[in-house]
């Protein structure tokens, strides 16, 4: 089965698009939570998620601060004021869609997804090996895919020398994965690593090919929407740059 894994789209429509019509055919969409957030297009991003064919999702920190169920105080200043706009904007049926969202799935035998961790799915950051060492004792599965971090990277356990591996992954360079590993595909709607294109990734069940990409999208309408909408100017800026 080869599945498109998205994570962290941010309520940017323009880059989901991109990411979709990019991504060939695939036979299921896997999500790793944060759909709304920052962006201009919280209720567009549910709708087209939604209809995703053989969806699983799985809920972000926004998410679940969008949906009224975490005091806005666990965000900082810019964050808050978009969270407060998100909470204004979002739609019954928007509301809907997220509340039905599980925290951590296992959508095939050798996958578990979480958005942050699987010990802490909304919260923690899986930014370094010390993290991601923890946390592959708290998933059965082979796999693990997380978002949150919004930097593509995978985390490999040796099991020999009983450490972890951090690598940083090259766009359109396929890796089979081989063991035990954690994987982000880095963020659709607003990627962190200085790489301003919309990132995801394509799975193959059966080959266990895990395949980087980025596409380039409409930067520019993008913040046109947010500035028209009055959401802080330093979510539009950040976009160009990729931080
Ligand atoms: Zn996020």
């Amino acid at each position: 089965m080869r599945v498109l894994v998205v994570s962290d789209i941010h309520a940017n429509y323009t880059a989901f698009e991109a990411v979709l019509d990019n991504a060939g055919d695939f036979e299921a969409l896997w999500c790793l939570g944060d759909i709304v957030g920052y962006g201009p297009d919280p209720n567009a991003c549910v709708e087209l998620l939604s209809e995703q064919k053989n969806l699983v999702c799985v809920p972000g920190n926004h998410d679940i601060a969008a949906m009224g169920q975490m005091p806005t105080e666990a965000f900082n200043g810019d964050a808050r004021l978009s969270m407060l706009w998100q909470q204004r904007v979002l739609s019954a049926s928007s509301m809907d869609f997220l509340n039905t969202l599980q925290q951590v799935i296992e959508p095939h035998e050798t996958v578990t997804l979480a958005h942050g961790s699987p010990r802490d799915p909304i919260w923690e950051y899986m930014i370094n090996t010390l993290t991601a060492r923890v946390n592959f004792l708290e998933f059965k599965t082979d796999f693990c895919f997380v978002g949150h971090t919004h930097v593509p990277s995978i985390f490999w356990y040796e099991e020999e020398t009983d450490r972890v591996l951090l690598d940083i992954p090259n766009a359109g360079e396929p890796i089979e994965l081989q063991g035990r590993v954690i994987l982000n595909p880095g963020s659709v709607g607003q990627p962190r690593d200085r790489d301003p294109r919309a990132a995801y990734a394509i799975f193959d069940t059966e080959t266990k090919i895990w395949e980087p990409h980025r596409v380039e999208y409409d930067i520019k309408s993008v913040q046109a929407r947010i500035r028209e909408a009055n959401l802080p100017e330093r979510h539009a800026l950040r976009l160009e740059e990729g931080w």
